[in-house]
């Protein structure tokens, strides 16, 4: 049972609210779920707890509100272990803008900067502006902190984020490159610096977060130098349902010869195109896989531009970084398919990347570890673990008169 420090970190999305009461010291996690359908028909809530499961629906007009008080009735009533050792409240936040390279506590001025970004991230912000204020209401006496999927990336240098537009539209209007998935890139870097036995302020490495979204980031003495989303979360590697790079001349050949409105347009090079778009089965790799196997030509080409793609961005960040220490391997296509990895390695062997067969088919299902030959370029798989930086960085926020304050969290 735990009696050190609890953080609740919770990651609220347009109808989603995902929950977790986690261990900031050593990530250890005693309860996870997640409120979905939220202001729709048939609103639900999942949760585990030590790993037991449970489910219910809630109320049809429940929204983030709800599934916050549900937490603390019926999750954490019973639980004083887990509820009085609550120390704060960390939220992912997808977009800081410009304004925030760090996590910092929430206070009314930070809810004012959140809102000026809802331009930037207009699904995402308004969602976390109603998950703080639910919070703050749950738990008054609680600290509660802000964490950036953007603020890693603060660090790029002006060359690496500004468009090649008329410069106004980045000085009047923030039309510049942000980059996203910041807080999976800046734990897979500081667990690189573990591995290698460096300090993390002296570690280069290419951090590659493949999941159903997808950035690969080059870092640069531990900080962000250029990453491969731009001012959305729809520019650079092929992803589940996004395309990734593509010529801007696409979207008026779209609308002046094909008649697409801007929502279609939209539509389909978020949610139709990617690896789904390409396969015209699927967005789910392992499913891909799977049918590739099998001999569906789709599955084939849509992995084969999957990783290609993947591999000609790493040959740029090599171009970019003066060293690289590593190569990482992260999210959930990153730390489970051994297939994209070989595909991916087996492309760069010119730059001195060779696998080890074994090592590489072992390395799934949260085990970390090395993957290449000892004559490679140095290749890791390390399972990305945000919910733990965003415990982290709360209880290491938290004030020191913050009731269960407990100073050793900060060690
Ligand atoms: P994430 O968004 O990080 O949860 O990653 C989701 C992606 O990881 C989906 O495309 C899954 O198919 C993929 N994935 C998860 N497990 C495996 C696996 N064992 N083999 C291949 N891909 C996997």
């Amino acid at each position: 049972m735990p009696t050190s420090s609890q953080v609740l970190v919770l990651n609220c999305g347009s109808s989603s609210l995902k929950f977790a009461v986690i261990d900031p010291r050593n990530g250890d996690l005693s309860v996870s779920g997640i409120g979905e359908a939220l202001g729709e028909e048939e609103p639900q809530i999942k949760w585990s707890i030590h790993g037991q499961k449970f489910a219910t629906s809630l109320p049809g007009d429940a929204r983030h509100t709800e599934v916050i008080r549900f937490l603390v009735e019926q999750i954490l009533n019973d639980k004083p272990e887990l509820r009085d050792h609550l120390v704060a409240i960390g939220h992912r936040v997808v977009h800081g803008g410009e304004k925030f390279s760090h996590s910092v506590l929430i206070n009314d001025a930070v809810i004012n900067a959140i809102q000026e970004c809802v331009a930037l991230a207009p699904l995402h912000n308004p969602a976390h502006l109603q998950g703080i204020q639910a919070a703050r209401e749950a738990f008054p006496e609680l600290p509660q902190v802000a964490v950036f999927d953007t603020a890693f990336h603060q660090s790029m240098p002006r060359h690496a984020f500004v468009y090649a537009l008329p410069f106004a539209l980045y000085r009047d209007h923030g039309i510049r490159r942000y980059g996203m998935h910041g807080t999976s890139h800046r734990f897979v870097t500081e667990r690189a610096a573990e591995l290698l036995n460096l300090p993390v302020n002296e570690v280069n490495i290419i951090s590659a977060h493949l999941g159903n979204g997808a950035s690969i980031t080059a870092i640069h003495n531990g900080r962000s130098i250029d990453t491969s989303m731009g001012l959305t979360p729809l520019e650079g590697l092929v992803m589940g349902t996004r395309c990734g790079d593509v010529d801007p001349g696409l979207l008026m050949h779209l609308s002046s010869r094909l008649d697409y409105c801007m929502k279609e347009i939209s539509d389909m090079l978020n949610k139709k195109s990617g690896l789904l778009g390409i396969s015209e089965l699927s967005n789910d790799c392992r499913a891909l896989e799977q049918a590739a196997s099998e001999g569906h030509d789709g599955a084939q080409l849509a992995m084969d531009i999957f990783c290609y793609r993947l591999a000609k961005y790493i040959g740029a960040y090599h171009a970019v970084l003066p060293q690289v220490d590593a190569l990482v391997f992260t999210g959930g296509i990153g730390e489970n398919s051994s297939l994209v990895r070989e595909k991916v390695l087996g492309q760069l062997r010119g730059l001195g990347y060779e696998l080890d067969l074994g090592k590489n088919a072992r390395a799934r299902f949260g085990e970390e570890g090395p993957i290449a030959s000892d004559r490679s370029c140095v290749t890791l798989v390390i399972p990305t673990n945000e919910e733990w930086v965003i415990a982290r960085d709360a209880a290491e926020l938290v004030p020191p008169d913050t009731p269960n304050h407990d100073p050793s969290v900060r060690e």
